[in-house]
């Protein structure tokens, strides 16, 4: 026997206990008055607010974060008013003040006019997702940091140092400001390997990085890794007097260490040869010009027996 109302009814239990069992969460909202006619009973798990303490719209707005509430509910105002299905990312806010990744899916319900009559969607919880969206930004961030960093020493590594000094020759060019450059090499450092092995030569690479670190105080001043035991210095706004400071306070940190050096011929401590130059960029020059001064006098640092400091122009002193 079927009478023409059980069918109907049952149906209706079935898609209730289809929809009120799915993760997702439904709901229905009159377009007239803005009110919502359903919402599933699993919001309360999920976000702790009770199925009728959901009555506007405007409980939908303020039950969500602040920082979302202008570009979401805008975008789903604008997309409704044209009739067209959407879907929005925002954070709903639960009764304890928390905060619920949720992924809202709207479609739109149109009369046979055409206006529109409702909305039905959807509210799934994308709380996993979001995290682990976050943590492959966070892996990435890293990644990148990583990339301009010395796996040795933790400095910045000569990837960065060319950033930098781009970045820095073309200031100082636009600010018609002095730009210096420092360039450091340990003395003997191949006989240190030999003497003592390669562990604590690195070992001693690490120290003498951080020594240099403490050098400067000034916070645009940049310290890198240039390659093997050389180390550079990038000093922004710097004149040739204040780098020859920097550059004998460089000299004198790493004295102060006191790394023993017996392979060393100037002496039993570990030292650096440095060469500092100091330039006013101009359109013509390039940052090329400016390494390529202060490598010539690191060279000439050398050829004058080491553990010293040489900041003016060199006559030509022939490589070897
Ligand atoms: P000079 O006084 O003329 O600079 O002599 P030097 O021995 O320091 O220069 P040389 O260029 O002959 O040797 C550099 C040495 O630095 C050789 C190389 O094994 C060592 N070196 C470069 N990179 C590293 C590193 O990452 N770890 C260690 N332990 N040694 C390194
Ligand atoms: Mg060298
Ligand atoms: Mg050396």
């Amino acid at each position: 026997m079927t009478s023409g109302t059980e069918r109907p009814e049952h149906d209706h239990d079935v898609y209730r206990t289809l929809v009120e069992s799915t993760k997702a969460i439904p709901w229905t909202i009159d377009w007239a008055t803005m009110r919502f006619t359903y919402i599933g009973p699993q919001i309360e798990t999920l976000l702790g607010w009770t199925p009728e303490s959901w009555v506007t719209v405007q409980d939908w707005v303020e039950r969500m974060h602040p920082d979302d509430r202008e570009r979401v509910v805008g975008f789903c105002v604008a997309q409704s008013q044209a009739g067209t299905d959407h879907e929005a990312d925002y954070r709903a806010m639960t009764r304890d003040g928390d905060y619920v990744w949720i992924r809202d899916v709207v479609h739109v319900v149109r009369g046979e006019d055409g206006a529109v009559r409702s909305l039905v969607g959807f509210m799934f919880d994308i709380r996993d997702r979001k995290r682990s969206e976050e943590q492959l930004a966070q892996l990435q961030a890293r990644l990148e940091e990583l990339s301009y960093q010395d796996g040795l020493t933790g400095v910045a590594n000569r990837r960065m140092f060319d950033a930098v000094l781009e970045r820095e020759w073309n200031e100082a060019r636009r600010a018609g400001q002095p730009l210096s450059l420092i360039m450091l090499d340990i003395d003997y450092f191949k006989q240190y390997n030999d003497h003592y092995g390669h562990l604590q030569g690195d070992e001693c690479l690490r120290r003498v990085a951080q020594a240099l670190l403490s050098a400067s105080t000034r916070g645009r001043d940049f310290l890198g890794r240039f390659g093997g035991e050389e180390f550079v210095m990038v000093l922004p706004d710097t004149d040739a007097p204040s780098a020859m400071r920097v550059a004998q306070r460089c000299r004198d940190v790493i004295l102060e260490q006191g790394i023993v050096h017996e392979g060393s011929r100037v002496g039993g401590t570990l030292t650096v040869s440095v060469g500092v130059a100091t330039q006013r960029p101009t359109e013509e020059g390039t940052a090329f010009d400016l390494i390529a001064r202060v490598d010539k006098r690191l060279y000439a640092a050398k050829q004058l027996g080491r553990n010293r400091i040489v900041s003016e122009a060199v006559p030509e002193v022939e490589r070897a």
